[in-house]
């Protein structure tokens, strides 16, 4: 192992979590705390719990078991359509999935009913960005469909916006998914109670919007753990942004120019990089590549600047020769948390 390690504040992340858990309530709204970029960390949901969340959510049931086996109790919400090899687990593990599929809620029931459970779902609605869903045409047949399955109980409809094409939540797609629950529970007399208008990108609607219709939750986890939107990547007001800091180590700090000599063709990632002739720097290089983070995402502390990165070498401009053994911290974005968290050459630090 080398020095390189990922430090986590989980005083931070909670404050994070109860700060917005509060200001959601305030608007009738619930939080479900998403996991997923802590692989479903048994301390990140403790502490998720005691921030007031009503419920955890992650996209692999991987991570869902892992929180149960640590004595999780919380109710679990499986982020992605169960893959239909896992539906066992998912009955076993997850209180509620988000569907989309005939096949897959019909598998979902038999497994219920094998292991005498009651499975909740959370039907997701396409409202343009894409992603997961069914198109809001075919929403009542999907829902006759789960109605007519006896180990599924309908609990919620939800939707996902601002992931692929980064469409925002509105006044307008929000207004769609409410009228749509509204025209499910009276087609159907049931009543829908969980309505989730959205991941992060959703909390700036949710907590400005004049009318929220029928929403009445919400699925967290960039806000919560990095403290910003991510429709412009803004600071979230009161909160931390740096609960996560990568901390790397020099191997090499030199003075080099910053044009290369020789003829150069591709680089080992198949790129040509732009090259400019800014004299000589202090060129410094950090023991972290491109598999143990997204190197694009990192933000680098005043005087360090990220120039290039290959598979284990991150190199940068340092203002000063720097010592082999000394320590950069840098603050990841999601993407590179994500990475990192994966990534069995950085040491987790809580
Ligand atoms: C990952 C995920 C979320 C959480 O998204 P953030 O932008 O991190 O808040 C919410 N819903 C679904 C379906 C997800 O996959």
């Amino acid at each position: 192992m080398t020095g390189l390690r990922l430090e986590i504040d989980l005083e931070k992340i909670g404050h994070n979590a109860a700060t917005l858990v509060e200001r959601a309530a305030q608007r009738g709204v619930s939080i479900t705390a998403v996991t997923k970029a802590m692989l479903g960390s048994p301390e990140l949901a403790g502490v998720l719990g005691a921030a007031g969340v009503s419920a955890l959510g992650d996209s692999r049931i991987e991570n869902i078991e892992r929180m149960r086996a640590a004595g999780i109790e919380q109710p679990m919400l499986l982020l992605r359509s169960p893959v239909l090899s896992q539906i066992g687990r998912v009955v076993e593990s997850a209180t509620m999935s988000v569907n989309s599929e005939t096949e897959v809620l019909s598998a979902l029931d038999s497994a219920a009913r094998s292991a005498g459970r009651v499975h909740d779902v959370m039907l997701m609605v396409e409202l343009g960005d894409l992603r997961e869903g069914v198109m809001p045409d075919q929403l009542n047949e999907t829902v006759r469909h789960v109605i007519g399955l006896p180990s599924l109980r309908l609990r919620g409809i939800g939707a996902n916006l601002a992931c692929r094409f980064g469409v925002e939540p509105s006044s307008e797609n929000m207004g769609d998914l409410s009228a749509m629950v509204e025209s499910v529970e009276t087609t159907f007399g049931i009543e829908i109670a969980i309505v989730s208008g959205g991941n992060s990108a959703n909390l700036d609607w949710a907590l400005d919007s004049s009318d929220l219709g029928r929403i009445n939750n919400l699925r967290l986890g960039e806000s919560v753990l990095l403290g910003r939107e991510p429709l412009r990547r803004r600071a979230i007001s009161g909160l931390h942004t740096d609960a996560f800091v990568l901390v790397a180590e020099v191997i090499e700090s030199n003075r080099k120019p910053t044009a290369p000599w020789g003829r150069a063709a591709q680089n080992s990632f198949g790129e040509t990089p732009k090259t400019d002739d800014r004299g000589d720097i202090w060129q410094t290089i950090l023991a972290v590549g491109r598999q143990d983070t997204d190197t694009a995402d990192l933000s680098a502390p005043e005087g360090v600047d990220v120039l290039s990165a290959s598979s284990d070498h991150l190199i940068v401009q340092t203002r000063e020769r720097m010592t082999p053994g000394d320590e950069i911290s840098f603050e990841p974005g999601y993407s590179a948390l994500l990475r990192s968290m994966t990534s069995p050459f950085v040491t987790k630090r809580l």
